[in-house]
């Protein structure tokens, strides 16, 4: 067998194509001693071969003519790789003339398949950035691959079955952009279905729109789970009429928690004893390090408004607690003492809960209590991470399809 051949079973080429030619060109001795230089891997096909029309797929058409292609493929060992080959354009009968589908590449990619599914690997384990400088290649040519196979995913999303509905918002590490997602919260899908830009009430059309072109049914969707916003609660209203609105365990959690934060560092300038002690007031007291333990022990019998604050918020941890017939009345007591403690970001978040109590303890009943959201949130900031450098809003959408998407992102020639 002839070198050359070789490399034609390395890439799966089957008939018509073969290699023609394999050369390597090896620079000059590097300082370090690793000779660094380029692999061209030049491939042809038979006379007489026939080729699929990219477009619509047909199979067994003549040759129309060719032009000179070239792809970048994956490194061979420290050289870089490239494919060169004469590539036919088909006539077809319904689609006219266009280049003819290559087993080794997406139609109009500059690179194989082999080296995008490397490309797709990298990126959801580390920044972009930094699988781009791996991969040697310009970030936006990276994102440009990224932005390619989860818009081909999405097409093939099914969301036919989808019986709830969870959104959140979230923003881009320097909160210059917002974003909603839509997500499945079933305990066995748990993943995005959708990502917009923006926060408000239009958010949810356009989640309807796409939900609708992936055979969802508005009128399948029983349950709606979101924070307290009024615009989330606006959307699911027009948008989904027939559902419930859960409010999740972690959005209120986080409402109460934050008023914690507010209490503290309204306080913190009369009393200074309070300085550096707000992930004390963040934290489960089991979970408090050993320092942390240390400065609570110092804290924790003094007159603080804040530690009243926190005694409100440990005593709202617990309702979820109670059973669905027992939470309603210790909610009721909870908001009361909560109004009555004088305690001005207590006083406003009682007030809010007090509005949405059906909404909060609906999920006692109804299996979504599982922070659902909670999960989905860590993976947000996950792709954050990722998309750290990223050029715009449609990026960002586009790493949170990859990390919370669990999309199918094979590339298959038919369309
Ligand atoms: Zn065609």
């Amino acid at each position: 067998m002839e070198q050359k051949d070789l490399f034609g079973l390395a890439l799966g080429l089957t008939d018509p194509w073969f290699v023609t030619e394999a050369r390597l060109d090896l620079e000059e001795e590097k300082t370090d001693g690793v000779r660094a230089g380029e692999l061209h891997l030049y491939l042809d096909f038979r006379p007489g071969g026939r080729f699929a029309c990219s477009e619509c797929g047909t199979t067994g058409l003549e040759v129309h003519d060719t032009t000179e292609r070239t792809w970048q493929h994956l490194n061979f060992f420290q050289h870089r790789a490239w494919l060169h080959a004469r590539t036919p354009r088909t006539r077809c009968g319904r689609c006219g003339v266009h280049l003819a589908s290559v087993p080794w590449a997406r139609p109009n990619s500059g690179f194989t398949l082999l080296f995008e599914a490397f490309a797709l690997m990298l990126a959801v384990q580390m920044p972009v950035l930094a699988a781009s400088r791996l991969l040697k290649i310009t970030d936006g040519r990276l994102w440009r691959i990224l932005n390619a196979y989860v818009e081909r995913a999405r097409t093939k999303i099914d969301m036919s079955q989808v019986s709830m509905v969870a959104v959140d918002e979230t923003s881009s590490r320097r909160g210059h952009t917002y974003v909603s997602l839509f997500a499945d919260p079933r305990p066995a899908e748990r993943k995005v279905l959708f990502v917009t830009e923006g926060k408000d009430q239009s958010t949810f059309e356009r989640f309807l729109a796409d939900f609708k072109a992936h055979g969802g049914k508005a009128e399948a969707v029983t349950d709606v789970v979101a924070d307290m916003s009024a615009a989330f609660a606006a959307g699911a209203a027009k948008c989904f009429p027939g559902a419930d609105l859960t409010h999740d365990k972690f959005h209120a959690m986080k409402l109460v928690s934050e008023a914690v934060d507010k209490t503290r560092r309204l306080e913190v300038a009369s009393r200074p004893e309070l300085k550096g002690t707000r992930y004390i007031f963040l934290k489960n007291p089991l979970n408090l390090t050993e320092a942390q333990q240390q400065r609570w022990d110092q804290l924790k019998d003094g007159n603080l408004r804040t530690l009243k604050a926190y005694r409100l918020y440990l005593a709202f941890r617990d309702i979820w607690d109670y059973s669905p017939e027992m939470a309603p009345t210790a909610l009721g007591r909870w908001i009361s003492w909560a109004l009555r403690s004088r305690i001005e970001p207590m006083v406003k978040a009682a007030r809010t809960i007090r509005q949405h109590v059906p909404s909060i303890l609906r999920v006692l009943s109804n299996d979504l209590t599982t922070a659902v959201m909670e999960g989905i949130n860590s993976l947000v900031q996950a792709a954050k991470a990722r998309a750290r450098g990223y050029r715009n809003p449609d990026n960002f959408i586009t790493i949170i399809y990859l990390i919370a998407g669990k999309l199918d992102l094979r590339f298959a020639h038919t369309k």
